[in-house]
């Protein structure tokens, strides 16, 4: 399988080369040049199979000659051999709806399941080439510990993540800097999440420091954490379809990157008999705004009870624009070139009912997330993370719809509280993380001091 740019401005590339690629060199977004077609009888025996095998089947044509059956196979066991149910994703029923439970990998989120993947993949591309990055990424709280968990112990692999000093909860901080492998380099910076942000784009933009330590991110654009998540799609539907091909289902996915809701639209294009897609957002609701009116403008963050989503421009959101666009890359470049000058990009007017037809979109307020929690919890006794509270409401007139559950309901202790008075009782992985040893740095929000610390501290590992 080759990849192209959404802007088409990178030759046509192969799968590893996309996965250490990231983001495209013309700026664009990379996608896969088509999608592999799961026919009727294909759908059937999938249905059948276990989420390591399915994972196998449903990348192993998106991977093309890269890995060998074999090494696929290895590293999709070593990616899920730490996700505490043995489903992996498994499905529960909560009243008429469905929820797919995420939240199993070792940080309780489900970016885990992402990122549990890349890391493997990561460490096996640089075996090959016998090469070495470092990761630099900054963090408001939940990516960073994933990222962490993802490359913890590798040999190849070097993680840098800034973390604003005192402003992320005290589990989070906790479950970055309670992992005291010696690769994971935390960093609390004396400031707040803009100015890590700031600091990880200032060392990106230093060319030679980025070329001489080969600096690598994590962030969701990377094609490889698209093609992980959409192996939950076939999972989720084989067990409530029984693999019967006349069966269609909706999903509802609480959205913030449009990472995890593409990993859908991609299932769908691959033929998985999907219904409909319902974009949950919270307040910060720039993309159910563009599936209502077509407009996609950006406007000021709010902070929510479901911070994971609380985003201004959704990263991944040009990669549904460039399918949208009937796979023009001028059209898509002369978009996003508007949305670069003026803050905002608006689709041809016809292009709207095709939008229409396949999502639902509703944007979720802070009052109705902490109501659904409780009400979810006195009528059936499950509790919802604020998060997947957003997608179950934005669901409440599709019933059966599939749920996705992005966190486990313990890692948002507080809105938990407000909405039902009590907390959930927390999985293994949170569990006594407040007595653990810790190791991080303290810096000031100084892009300087921090590229200073991480020559050094490289020097020190690797010479
Ligand atoms: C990242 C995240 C989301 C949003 O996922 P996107 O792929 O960015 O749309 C939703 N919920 C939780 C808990 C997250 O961590």
């Amino acid at each position: 399988m080759r990849y192209l740019s959404t802007r088409g401005g990178v030759e046509p590339i192969g799968f590893s080369q996309a996965v250490l690629m990231g983001l495209a060199t013309d700026g664009g977004l990379l996608l896969p040049e088509r999608f592999p077609q799961i026919d009727g009888p294909m759908l059937q025996r999938w249905a059948q199979l276990s989420f390591v095998d399915l994972a196998v089947a449903v990348m192993a044509p998106f991977i093309g000659d890269d890995l060998n059956a074999e090494e696929l196979q290895r590293l999709v066991e070593r990616a899920y051999a730490s996700f505490s149910h043995p489903e992996v994703t498994p499905l529960v029923r909560v009243g008429d709806q469905q929820v797919l439970e995420l939240f199993h990998g070792p940080t309780a989120a489900f970016k885990d399941v992402a990122l549990q993947f890349l890391g493997q993949l990561f460490e096996l591309l640089l075996e090959r080439s016998d090469g070495r990055l470092n990761i630099l990424g900054a963090t408001s709280g939940d990516t960073g510990s994933a990222a962490i968990y993802g490359v913890r112990g590798q040999q190849r692999i070097d993680i840098f993540i800034l973390h604003p000093h005192n402003r992320v909860s005290p589990i989070q901080e906790r479950q970055m800097t309670t992992v005291l492998d010696a690769n994971v380099h935390n960093i609390a910076i004396k400031g707040t999440f803009d100015d890590g942000q700031r600091i990880v784009k200032a060392l990106f933009n230093d060319l030679e420091f980025k070329s001489e330590y080969a600096l690598s991110a994590v962030n969701s654009i990377n094609w490889a954490r698209i093609l992980a998540q959409v192996v939950y799609y076939f999972y989720a539907w084989g067990r409530v379809s029984g693999g019967d091909p006349g069966h269609r289902v909706s999903f509802s996915v609480p959205t913030g990157n449009f990472g995890d809701i593409f990993a859908g639209y991609v299932a769908l294009r691959m033929g998985l008999p999907v219904e409909r897609l319902i974009l949950a957002t919270n307040r910060n609701d720039i993309l159910s705004r563009f599936v209502n009116t077509g407009l996609y403008q950006a406007r000021e963050v709010h902070h929510t009870v479901s911070p994971s989503m609380d985003i201004q421009i959704s990263s991944n959101f040009e990669r549904y624009l460039y399918y949208l666009m009937d796979e023009d890359p001028a059209a898509v470049s002369s978009l996003m070139a508007s949305m670069n000058t003026s803050g905002e990009l608006r689709i041809p007017p016809h292009k709207l009912a095709e939008v229409a037809a396949l999502f639902h979109a509703e944007a979720v307020s802070e009052e109705e997330t902490l109501a659904q929690i409780r009400e979810t919890y006195s009528a059936h006794g499950y509790i919802l993370d604020p998060h997947t509270a957003v997608g179950v409401r934005a669901a409440h007139n599709h019933p059966g719809a599939i749920c996705l559950a992005t966190a486990h309901p313990a890692k948002f202790g507080d809105a938990v509280a407000r909405a039902i008075g009590k907390e959930a009782e927390p999985p293994p992985s949170l569990q006594g993380l407040m007595e653990k040893e810790t190791r991080c740095a303290i810096l000031d929000a100084d892009s300087a001091k921090v590229k200073a610390y991480m020559q050094q501290t490289l020097r020190e590992r690797h010479g």
